[in-house]
């Protein structure tokens, strides 16, 4: 009888802990290929002129994958890459394997939903199965208690009523040993030059670099829960904020959020903790923008959202350019550009500020905000950051929920942290005055 060999496709997962499309693969089948696609169209140039993919997030991503590799390596396994349309790069290696399923993690963006149609419709002709699993979030959909159609709209609602009526399912068991086919061709690695993306360059001024892979993932994480004592004390300013810094990593799943719920809980309880931490809010934002996603799709993607279009700027070309560069004259939102623009990441308290200075001062359409973003974030996730404009914009699905950035704030309270904007802004620039946050 012939071999039972199963196509694991690598996408936003790139990791082997807690990994079930993985695990799956090597309990039912006698054989795993495990694969990776770069695919031209997340390294297209936009038609406003922006990448797809800036240039942190792309290098972040190459060693996110060549991470992947040597651990599956280190199981005795060999991930094979390739680039190219995955419809036709898979049902190529499913031909050349003898393929009898492929495995995939969802998604929920309609890009990436996209995608997986056009693959399992590719995979079909074949008479080849696309199995699809849901394993983004930290609660799993099935747990909830209710339908996707009925999720509430209330961030606050669904707070309530998933944490009293569920629970976050245990990680997945990874596999001790990966059995692969003979590879002939397992690819090389792109370079970002072939991706077509410039390198970026290191600015002296960061503090932090953020490598990919699953390895870099769990000792940020780890170094995370070394510090939990004093990160149960969350500051209020998210300039000083403790936050986990795990976002780059868990954008491209090398590390679960479900995996990182559970070391934190276990953290807690073996030290005598209080049994919760802010990471699990923040956690459970993620999920909701995910489900979010899934409930209204194409909405997030509308300058009217769910209401009306904001009134903008007839100057909002200007005042865009002006917003990207980091020049608007006021301190604090130019600074947290230089620094976006740099580095690839800025804290929450600075989206915030940026987005809504964008929004609601400059009055630019905040669709061009959250483009700018999805180029420039080296943790970029659509749910996360068109979720996350459309509240600040005021054309969410929920308007009440806000405990973000109070737009309404006084000037003066809005953070002033001078060694911030002495690192960001080059001197020149400190001209104005604190930006004048309105409603
Ligand atoms: C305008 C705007 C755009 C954003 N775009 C993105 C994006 O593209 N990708 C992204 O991961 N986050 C996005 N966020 C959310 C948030 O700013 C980042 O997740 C956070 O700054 C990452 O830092 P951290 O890992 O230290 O977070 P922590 O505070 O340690 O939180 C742990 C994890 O929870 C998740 N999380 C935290 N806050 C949020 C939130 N508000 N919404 C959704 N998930 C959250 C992240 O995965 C994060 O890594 C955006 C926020 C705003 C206001």
């Amino acid at each position: 009888m012939s071999e039972k060999v199963i196509l694991v496709w690598f996408r936003n997962d790139l990791r082997i802990h807690d990994n079930e499309i993985l695990s799956e693969a090597v309990r039912r089948a006698d054989k795993v290929l495990p694969v990776y696609i770069f695919d031209p169209f997340y390294f297209k140039t936009n038609i406003n002129g922006s990448q797809k993919t800036g240039s942190f997030r792309a290098r972040f991503l190459l060693e996110s994958v060549a991470g992947l590799r040597q651990n599956l390596q280190g199981f005795g396994a060999e991930l094979i890459i390739r680039t190219g349309d995955p419809a036709e790069v898979l049902t190529q290696l499913a031909d050349e394997y003898k393929v009898s399923e492929v495995y995939h993690h969802r998604e929920v963006a309609p890009d990436e939903t996209a995608v997986s149609e056009r693959v399992e419709a590719a995979l079909w002709k074949m008479k080849l199965n696309l199995k699809h699993f849901i394993g983004h979030t930290m609660y799993h959909k099935e747990d909830l208690p209710f339908p996707i159609k009925d999720i509430p709209d209330s961030f606050v609602t669904f707070k309530k009523k998933v944490e009293r009526d569920s629970t976050v399912r245990p990680s997945v068991i990874s596999p001790d040993h990966i059995s692969v086919p003979e590879i002939i061709d397992a690819g090389e690695l792109p370079t970002l030059a072939d991706l077509g993306v410039p390198e970026p360059l290191d600015d002296t001024r960061a503090t932090e670099k953020f490598v990919g892979g699953e390895t870099t993932a769990l000792k940020q994480l780890h170094s995370y829960l070394n510090g939990l004592p004093n990160n149960q004390v969350k500051q209020v300013r998210g300039a000083q904020c403790n936050s986990s810094g795990l976002s780059p990593w868990l954008a491209v799943g090398c590390i679960s959020p479900r995996q990182v719920y559970w070391e934190v809980v276990n953290y807690l309880k073996d030290h005598h903790l209080s049994n919760t931490d802010p990471i699990m809010l923040e956690l459970l934002w993620r999920d909701y923008f995910r489900f979010m996603f899934k409930k209204h799709g194409q909405k997030y993607f509308r300058s009217e959202g769910f209401g009306d279009a904001p009134d903008t700027a007839d100057n909002q070309d200007e005042l865009f350019e002006q917003w990207k560069n980091g020049q608007t004259g006021a301190p604090y939102i130019d600074a947290a550009m230089h620094q976006l623009n740099a580095t690839g990441y800025i804290t929450n308290y600075s989206r915030q500020a940026v987005a809504t200075y964008l929004t609601k001062d400059l009055q630019v359409d905040w669709t061009r905000g959250a483009l700018y973003f999805e180029e420039k974030l080296i943790d970029y996730s659509p749910a996360s950051n068109w979720g996350n404009w459309a509240f600040v914009a005021g054309v969410g699905n929920d308007t009440k929920s806000n405990r973000f950035f109070n737009a309404a704030k006084p000037t003066d309270q809005l953070d002033t942290n001078s060694d911030f904007i002495n690192i960001w802004l080059p001197a020149s620039k400190h001209i104005g005055e604190q930006p004048v946050i309105s409603q």
